[in-house]
């Protein structure tokens, strides 16, 4: 029951003939929380790349869920270190934006609209943004918007969700908060996450697995299973 598989993963850009990240070998268990630390400019987000098929491997070979990746994967749903809302659009309505992509015909959209709106509003209930469906982005502080940005990252019920330096931004407070919301979740729903931060004492708390880079050319220097009990045990 492996979900993430890389193989002796090598990635360069262009004909550099320069790894960006080296000799990747990695995989995770089905609903496996994991971390990668490293500087920055380690390849981290090229890892990132490579997992959702951004990026094919100039050596190596990468599968999710038993399958070789061959191109961009829509499994995924992912939250960056800035909250990307659309400022046209309420809280409410950036968070369905992935189902109105996901979904074909406008038409089966309207027609589930319902549905989905309870799913966007459960969501925005548990990570404290009852209230705030209505809104706009501009209305909201940075770390409400992030809040929506994971609301809208799951959901379309992604099997694997990556967060690219997500809390980076946030007050302490704010982001001490998020974490618990994440595990929560996580725990709950069992999805994978590829977690990358520069931030040991988050990996600590979030992560199963914690992955540590090196810096370029990226490799996986250390692998160390989380040995705090949390609670998706
Ligand atoms: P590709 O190399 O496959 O075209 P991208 O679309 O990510 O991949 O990048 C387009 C081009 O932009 C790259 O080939 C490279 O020349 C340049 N580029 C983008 N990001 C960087 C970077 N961080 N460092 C150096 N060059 C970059
Ligand atoms: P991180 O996410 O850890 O900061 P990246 O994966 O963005 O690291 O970058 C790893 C290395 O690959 C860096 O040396 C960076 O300059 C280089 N790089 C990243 N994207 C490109 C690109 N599109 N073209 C050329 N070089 C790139």
């Amino acid at each position: 029951d492996t979900f993430v598989d890389f193989k002796n993963v090598f990635l360069a850009y262009g004909d550099s003939g320069d790894f960006a990240v080296e000799d990747i070998t990695l995989s995770t268990r089905q609903g496996e929380f994991i971390a990668i630390v490293g500087p920055s400019g380690c390849g981290k987000s090229t890892f990132m790349k490579l997992a959702t098929g951004l990026k094919a491997p100039t050596r190596g070979s990468v599968s999710i869920d038993g399958a070789p990746v061959t191109g961009p994967l829509k499994i995924v749903g992912m939250a960056f270190q800035a909250p990307t809302l659309l400022p046209w659009r309420t809280t409410l309505d950036n968070v369905l934006l992935p189902l109105e992509i996901v979904e074909p015909h406008r038409s089966r959209f309207r027609s589930h609209r319902a549905e989905y709106e309870a799913q966007a509003l459960k969501l925005l209930k548990a990570v404290g943004l009852d209230g705030y469906a209505h809104q706009f982005p501009w209305q909201l502080s940075g770390g409400m918007q992030q809040r929506a940005s994971i609301c809208r990252a799951l959901i379309h019920e992604p099997k694997m969700l990556l967060l690219d330096e997500p809390f980076g931004a946030l007050d302490a407070f704010t982001r001490e908060e998020l974490w618990c919301i994440l595990r929560d979740l996580q725990a709950a729903q069992r999805f994978n996450v590829i977690l990358v931060t520069h931030d040991l004492r988050e990996a600590a708390f979030l992560a199963d697995t914690i992955y540590v880079m090196s810096r370029r050319p990226g490799r996986i220097v250390a692998c160390k299973t989380n040995p705090l009990p949390g609670p998706r045990e």
